[in-house]
C-alpha cells in the first residue's frame, strides 16, 4: 500500500473549519494514511480526531502547532507525536488560551478605534470553546463585508504592522521545543519560508532550533514551488534535520492546498516518520 503523510492540518479545535472528524473523514477520501492534526496551541481535538482514525483505519499522529517567540518574531513549531496527557504541555495550553483571549480583546479595541465594533463578540462566539485565532477576526471582517477576502483581512488590518495587529508574548522558542520533546514528541519547524528570513537569519534561527532539541523542518508546505522545496532540503541537510511533509490544511472552501496533495518528500532527506516510527 503506498503510504500517505500529510502532517499539519487544522480543525475547529482552532482555526480550520471541519471539526476533527469530518478532517479526518476527508483526509481517509483524499487516500492519506497518516494524518497529524496540529491544531494552533490546543490538543483539545485529538480525543474526537482518535475516535474517528479508529473507526476509518488512518493512523492518527497527535499534534499540535505552538506559537513560539525568537528574537521577537512568531514561528510556528509542529509537535508531532506528542502526548496529549503530558501535564506541563496541556496546562501550557491553558495558559495559551487565556493568552490568545487577552490578545482578542486587544485587536477588538484596535479594530474599535477603525470604526469596527463588535469584533470580540462575534469571534468569541465563533471559537466557542476553542482557540481563537486571527482567522476567526478575518472571518468577521469578511462577514461585515469590511473586506472582500481573507487575504485582504490579513494584508489591511491583522497582519504584522497593520493597524489591528498586536504583538503577542508566546512561549519562547526553546521552551516550546521542551513542551513537545518531554511529551515524547519531535519538534518540527512548520514552514519555514514563510517567516521571510534572509538566509542568514535562517541559519541563526536553525542553529537555535537544532540546539534546543528541534528534530525537523517542514520541506514539503502548501504554496511552495520545486525551487524552493529544494531550498529548505539544503537546510535539512546542512543542519541534519528530518524532513515533513504537512498541507496546513484549514477549509475546503478556501484551501491552500488539499489534504495529502502534496509533492513527496526529495529522496535523499530522512523522514520525520522514521522518527515517529521509532518512538512507537
Ligand atoms: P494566529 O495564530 O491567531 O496569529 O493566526 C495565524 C493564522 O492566521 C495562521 O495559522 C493562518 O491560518 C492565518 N493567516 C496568517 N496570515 C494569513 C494571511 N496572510 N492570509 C490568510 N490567512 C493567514
Ligand atoms: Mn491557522
Ligand atoms: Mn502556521
Ligand atoms: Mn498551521
Amino acid at each position: 500500500m503506498v503510504e500517505i503523510y500529510d502532517l499539519h492540518c487544522h480543525s475547529t479545535a482552532s482555526d480550520g473549519a471541519l471539526s476533527p472528524t469530518e478532517v479526518i473523514k476527508r483526509a481517509h477520501e483524499q487516500g492519506v494514511t497518516s494524518l497529524a492534526l496540529t491544531d494552533h496551541d490546543t490538543i483539545a481535538g485529538i480525543t474526537e480526531a482518535r475516535t474517528a482514525a479508529a473507526a476509518s483505519g488512518i493512523k492518527l499522529i497527535p499534534g499540535i502547532e505552538l506559537s513560539a517567540n525568537w528574537h521577537d518574531k512568531c514561528f510556528h513549531i509542529v509537535g508531532l507525536g506528542i502526548d496529549p496527557d503530558y501535564a506541563p504541555l496541556a496546562q501550557a495550553t491553558q495558559t495559551l488560551q487565556t493568552v490568545r483571549l487577552e490578545r482578542a480583546e486587544k485587536i477588538a479595541e484596535k479594530l474599535e478605534k477603525k470604526r469596527i465594533p463588535g469584533a470580540l463578540e462575534a469571534v468569541k462566539r465563533a471559537a466557542g470553546d476553542s482557540m481563537i485565532t486571527r482567522t476567526h477576526f478575518a472571518d468577521f471582517l469578511l462577514s461585515q463585508h469590511h473586506v472582500s477576502t481573507q487575504q485582504e483581512a490579513f494584508d489591511r488590518y491583522l497582519a504584522r504592522g497593520k493597524p489591528a495587529y498586536v504583538s503577542t508574548q508566546w512561549a519562547e522558542l526553546g521552551q516550546a521545543i521542551n513542551w513537545i520533546t518531554e511529551s515524547g514528541g519531535v519538534a518540527v519547524l512548520a514552514h519555514p519560508l514563510r517567516y521571510k528570513l534572509t538566509a542568514n537569519w535562517m541559519k541563526r534561527l536553525l542553529t537555535a532550533f537544532k540546539e534546543a532539541g528541534g528534530q525537523g523542518i517542514e520541506v514539503v508546505t502548501s504554496r511552495i514551488n520545486a525551487d524552493e522545496i529544494r531550498l529548505v532540503a539544503d537546510y535539512a541537510t546542512r543542519f541534519e534535520l528530518t524532513g515533513s511533509i504537512g498541507s496546513d490544511f484549514h477549509n475546503p472552501e478556501n484551501q491552500w492546498v488539499e489534504l495529502g496533495r502534496l509533492a513527496p518528500l526529495p529522496v535523499h532527506i530522512k523522514p520525520v516518520w522514521e522518527l515517529l516510527e521509532v518512538r512507537g
